[in-house]
């Protein structure tokens, strides 16, 4: 659970599971998602970027009762002005946050897709269990792993009771869409949820040490009669709303708890 460039240090020094967790950071991929959040928490701008020049990452912060929340939005697409969604940004800002900021704990907050089949419905808020990915098929032993990335969420057991959130896996993808060959690798994820970014930051998450968590909210059903980005359109300023309510209740719950009592 290194956390600082001193690894062994860290590991005798700080036991990050025993003391309240401090510095958070949450991973939100669209603006229109970020934004009520930023107003609510009332987080500011960053004016002196911990991030490269030129990217367009935004980082907005604050002190929010006891902890210190930083809010990062991958920004939009420098060339095409469209919010920077998907595993790529989602990975890089990770792992820039994480060398910025050390956080004690990472939120990737956004919307995901869901599957009725699997009892969800438009508005439900989930925290995965587990994140994969079903669009890198390796089909040779070890790389078909590899490629499917699972990863564990951190265990957030009284949370969830606690709020009341529902609870499934989570798949993730670089398509809004989903090809019959993503719907097999969905269905072998056995997940609920489908998104663009949360098996990245699971990645990005666990390659560094820092416990994760996934808070998605459902703007589409995936397995409904609704075209999906018709459907995401539709429901995406409703939906925010209830992920917003969902992501301040999660960071209320957090404040002054360890890693353990989450
Ligand atoms: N048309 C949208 C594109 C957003 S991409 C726009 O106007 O900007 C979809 C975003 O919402 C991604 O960040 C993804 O994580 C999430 N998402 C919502 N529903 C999804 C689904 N059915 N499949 C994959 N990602 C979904």
């Amino acid at each position: 659970m290194a956390r600082h460039g001193d690894r062994s240090e860290d590991a005798v020094v700080s036991q990050p599971q025993d003391r309240p967790i401090s510095t958070i950071v949450i991973i939100i991929a669209m603006q229109t998602e970020a934004l009520p959040l930023v107003n609510k928490l009332q987080l500011t701008e960053d004016l002196e970027p911990v991030f490269p020049k030129g990217v367009p990452w935004v980082r907005y912060h604050g002190a929010y009762k006891d902890l210190n929340i930083n809010l990062i939005w991958p920004g939009k697409d420098l060339a095409l002005g469209v919010d920077s969604v998907g595993t790529v940004s989602a990975s890089l800002v990770t792992y820039a946050s994480i060398e910025a900021l050390k956080p004690d704990l990472i939120i990737n907050a956004g919307t995901a897709g869901a599957f009725k089949a699997k009892g969800a419905a438009v508005g439900d808020v989930f925290v995965a269990s587990d994140c994969a990915f079903h669009d890198r098929r390796i089909p040779i032993p070890v790389f078909d792993m590899y490629g499917v990335g699972l990863r564990q969420a951190s265990s957030t057991p009284n949370l969830v009771n606690e709020l009341n959130l529902k609870v499934g896996k989570l798949s993730t993808g670089d398509s809004l869409d989903m090809s019959p060959q993503d719907e097999a690798s969905i269905i072998a994820n056995d997940a609920t949820i489908k998104d663009m970014e949360g098996a990245a930051v699971a990645y990005v998450a666990d390659l560094l040490k820092v416990p994760a968590i996934f808070v998605k909210a459902v703007t589409d059903i995936v397995d409904g009669e609704k075209p999906t980005a018709e459907e995401f359109l539709q429901n995406l300023a409703t939906v925010t709303a209830a992920l917003d309510q969902a992501v301040t209740q999660v960071i209320d719950f957090i404040n002054g708890k360890c890693l353990s009592e989450l």
